[in-house]
């Protein structure tokens, strides 16, 4: 038996960092919604008990540290399960980019290994089981648009925000999320305004939205690579409405409600990065 499932991108509409943790941790607050870049998944049923991966890709691993293994281990150790399964991933979401490629391929397995092992649980009771694989693994559980707080693990969910075109554009580096929290420092970086944010979102006010995205730990990726800053530059040049780098970076992504102004920044950016994509908001959870 074999379930295919799908696996979302994430944006950072708004990201903020409130303190840092006694854990190590950092505490946020942020409104992340759904893009539909997705990675493809397929679970298949071993009868044997064993976990098996199968990423084909140069950067993911295919052990106990690739993310949908690690949810596929913790699953079965929770409810005993005997089965085990192969896990085909087919990588389309960049690697390290700020996009929660992995967090959300941890999820997809969690839902898909949820029906094939014919667990019976609700999305709630996973998305808690995923916290323990990462902290935006339960947004990536319930998809659509939500504010996260604490490590991003505790959610409310948002109207999603009026249909948009979403370009994203990745440059050819690879940032990674601890470093860049850990350079972070809170005292001096500007904080957005998240309350604004959520405002505009409930008020379904695109240019709101456009006027209220923020990010803190641009603080910390756009003077270590300029070349971030280049590609927000050109957007904002080629009329996108709005402007952001997502996550811990170096994805940016730039919002338009015009499918010509989306294709015009998709031409221009294909100029000098290798990787862009024109996509839709996801609305709905899942
Ligand atoms: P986030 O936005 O949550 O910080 P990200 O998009 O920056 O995530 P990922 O693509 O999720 O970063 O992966 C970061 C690292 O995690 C990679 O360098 C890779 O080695 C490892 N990894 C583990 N599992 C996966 C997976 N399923 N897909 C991609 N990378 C994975």
């Amino acid at each position: 038996m074999t379930i295919t499932v799908k696996a979302p991108a994430k944006i950072n509409l708004v990201l903020d960092v409130t303190g840092k943790r006694p854990d190590g941790y950092h505490d946020v607050h942020m409104v992340m919604t759904t893009v539909d870049l997705s990675d493809r998944l397929e679970l298949s049923l071993l009868e044997g008990g064993e976990i098996r991966m199968n990423a084909q890709h140069a950067y993911v691993p295919n052990d106990e540290r690739n993310l949908a293994y690690k949810a596929a281990a913790v699953l079965k150790e929770r409810f005993q399960v005997k089965e085990g399964v192969e896990i085909f991933l087919e990588k389309h979401i960049p690697v390290a980019a700020g996009l929660a490629g992995g967090s959300s391929d941890a999820a997809a397995t969690l839902r898909g290994l949820n029906e094939l092992w014919k667990l019976g649980l609700s999305l709630e009771e996973l998305a808690e089981i995923g916290a323990e694989v990462g902290s935006d693994v339960p947004f990536c559980v319930m998809g659509g648009t939500a504010i996260a707080t604490s490590r991003g693990e505790v959610l409310e969910d948002l109207p999603a925000p009026p249909p948009c075109w979403v370009v994203l554009a990745k440059p050819s580096i690879g940032v990674s999320t601890a470093d860049v929290y850990g350079a972070l420092d809170l005292k001096t970086a500007q904080h957005p305004d998240v309350p604004k944010m959520i405002e505009a979102i409930k008020g379904q006010d695109f240019k709101g939205i456009c006027e209220g995205l923020g990010n803190i730990l641009e603080s910390v990726t756009l003077p270590m690579h300029p070349e971030v800053q280049q590609i927000k530059d050109f957007m904002a040049s080629c009329g996108a409405e709005g402007v952001l780098m997502s996550g811990s970076g170096p994805t940016v992504f730039a919002l338009t409600e015009h499918e010509n102004r989306a294709h015009r920044l998709y031409n221009g950016l294909r100029g000098f990065c290798n990787e862009v994509y024109v996509v839709r908001l996801i609305g709905e959870k899942h």
